[in-house]
């Protein structure tokens, strides 16, 4: 594959994770089996701890919630005694959750166990953000040349920063300029790059933004950004006119500096 040239007017990278830094398979094959498979020893070894409290707490009005809405959940009564049976709730807490996975909801109170189980996985060493080899050398040169890099994902800032402080190849979080979630704005809405770029200070237009999914692409070209389209093993085909349209990269060192001195 070619090489494409970095427009001179770039100053600032931004950077997709998944199918772009990352595997697109790191979630589905690592992340979301870990919970799968420790959730019901997580419930149990935390069980009196505050934050797991909190936790089940936001699980169980999700669960009413849920009732109320007549959602096809697994748990039919929310056991409102305190825990005289802990085995029990945690077996209810255990089946909720499973479904909500099973079903991709992203409820808040999924999410926040979620996270909570993952900073764990992370900071003990069960679990390393996996990271392209070509990127962090990429990215260092980048910066060597004077150029800003930020992060856009749908995952939050704090698992972007758990994937990134804890990967394979050790804390990477200083080679990034600042990080980006969905709470500035969905990632195929052209006005979440506006805003993007009005944070970091800049033009739409000085921005260079690498993902592998085409909407988004398309979103950040309608916001006036530079766009280059990931190529990786597991992403999404392209149709050919989507080919013809993007510059297309396999790795980062595909990108040329040439303008940046
Ligand atoms: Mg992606």
């Amino acid at each position: 594959m070619a090489s494409v040239s970095l427009p001179a007017r770039t100053t600032a990278v931004l950077l997709d994770i998944e199918g772009t830094t990352t595997p697109i398979t790191f979630v589905k094959d690592v992340l979301f089996p870990y919970i799968r498979e420790h959730l019901e020893d997580h419930l149990s070894s935390h069980w009196e701890e505050d934050e797991c409290k909190q936790d089940v707490h936001l699980l169980k009005k999700q669960i009413e919630e849920d009732i109320k809405q007549n959602r096809a959940c697994p748990v039919h009564t929310v056991d409102q005694t305190v825990h005289t049976d802990e085995e029990k709730a945690i077996r209810e807490v255990v089946e909720d959750v499973l479904w909500q996975m099973a079903a991709d909801r992203k409820s808040t109170a999924l999410k926040q166990l979620q996270g909570h189980m993952w900073r764990a996985a992370y900071t003990s060493g069960r679990i390393r953000g996996e990271i392209y080899p070509d990127v962090v050398p990429c990215i260092k040169t980048w910066r060597e040349h004077g150029l800003k890099v930020f992060i856009y994902s749908s995952g939050s800032v704090e698992a972007q920063k758990l994937l990134f402080g804890y990967s394979v190849e050790g804390d990477l979080l200083d080679l990034f300029d600042g990080h980006f979630d969905t709470t500035i704005g969905a990632k195929v809405d052209a006005k979440s790059y506006e805003r993007i770029a009005e944070r970091i200070g800049c033009q739409p237009e000085d921005i260079t933004f690498l993902t592998d999914v085409t909407r988004e692409a398309k979103a950040a070209e309608d916001a006036g950004m530079n766009v280059l389209l990931v190529v990786r093993p597991g992403n999404m085909e392209l149709t050919e006119e989507e080919s013809r349209h993007y510059n297309l990269i396999t790795s980062f060192c595909h990108l040329q500096l040439t303008a940046h001195t």
